[in-house]
């Protein structure tokens, strides 16, 4: 891809900003060389200002979302993307979230440009399983595991049962919740359907992807071993 194009597309400015940077000699390569419109040269060997560039398409990131943000790129309210650098905001191809979290809950959320990769997080032949941890407003009665392993829960409004989620008990009313699907609200339906309210949830792990000590509201790229430990 063209130097322009390609420095464009990670939302660095218009073209026209792309163009007026080559000329000025703001883009160089690694031992300060100006580059020309038409150098070929390595996405990793180019610097802007002195700088790498930001990662090429086909980037995975993780965040550690704080609780009320929202997973959406126009709301109103802080959205997800405020705490990611602007320009990944300008990004083409988009950089969108993988699945979502509600305002209200916190922990591992992934973003990717890259549409294959999403929905094969995404898609329910992966069965990704996605871990939560879940703070209620009672104790539990102690039947929830298995109502939620039954493979029979219907939720509210919907016509085809869940699949089998696995629930395992942390304390009176704390639980860590398996899922291998991902619907609306779904941790906080499954136990309204049983007479409980989730007061506090976190979604802890994607796959075999966890945390890992990151920071409420830091983010890290994944590397191709972080990419493959979803699945
Ligand atoms: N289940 C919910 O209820 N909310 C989430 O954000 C994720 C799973």
């Amino acid at each position: 891809m063209r130097l322009v194009k390609l420095i464009a597309n990670l939302g660095y400015g218009s073209r026209k900003d792309i163009q007026k940077a080559i000329k000025n000699g703001w883009v160089t390569d690694r031992d300060g060389t100006a580059l020309k419109a038409d150098s070929p040269t390595a996405h990793e060997d180019i610097l802007f200002d002195d700088e790498p560039l930001d990662p090429a398409p086909g980037m995975v990131l993780l965040l550690n979302k704080p609780l009320g943000y929202t997973c959406s790129t126009k709301d109103q309210g802080r959205l997800v993307y405020d705490l990611l650098p602007d320009r990944f905001r300008m990004r083409k191809p988009v950089l969108s979230t993988i699945g979502r979290l509600d305002k209200e809950t916190s922990g591992a959320l992934l973003f990717t440009d890259d549409g294959t990769f999403l929905h094969k997080v995404i898609s329910p032949k992966s069965e990704v399983p996605k871990v939560y941890e879940v703070t209620l407003d009672r104790p539990m009665t102690g039947t929830e595991a298995e109502i939620f392993s039954s493979g029979e829960m219907m939720l509210e409004g919907e016509t085809k049962p869940l699949k089998p989620a696995q629930l395992d008990v942390i304390g009176k009313s704390r639980a860590r919740v398996i899922l291998n699907e991902g619907r609306y609200h779904q941790v906080r339906r499954m136990f309204a359907a049983v007479g409980n309210h989730v007061t506090e949830l976190a979604r802890i792990q994607i796959g075999g992807l966890t945390l890992g000590g990151l920071a409420e509201g830091d983010w890290r790229l994944l590397d191709e071993s972080g990419k493959a430990s979803i699945f």
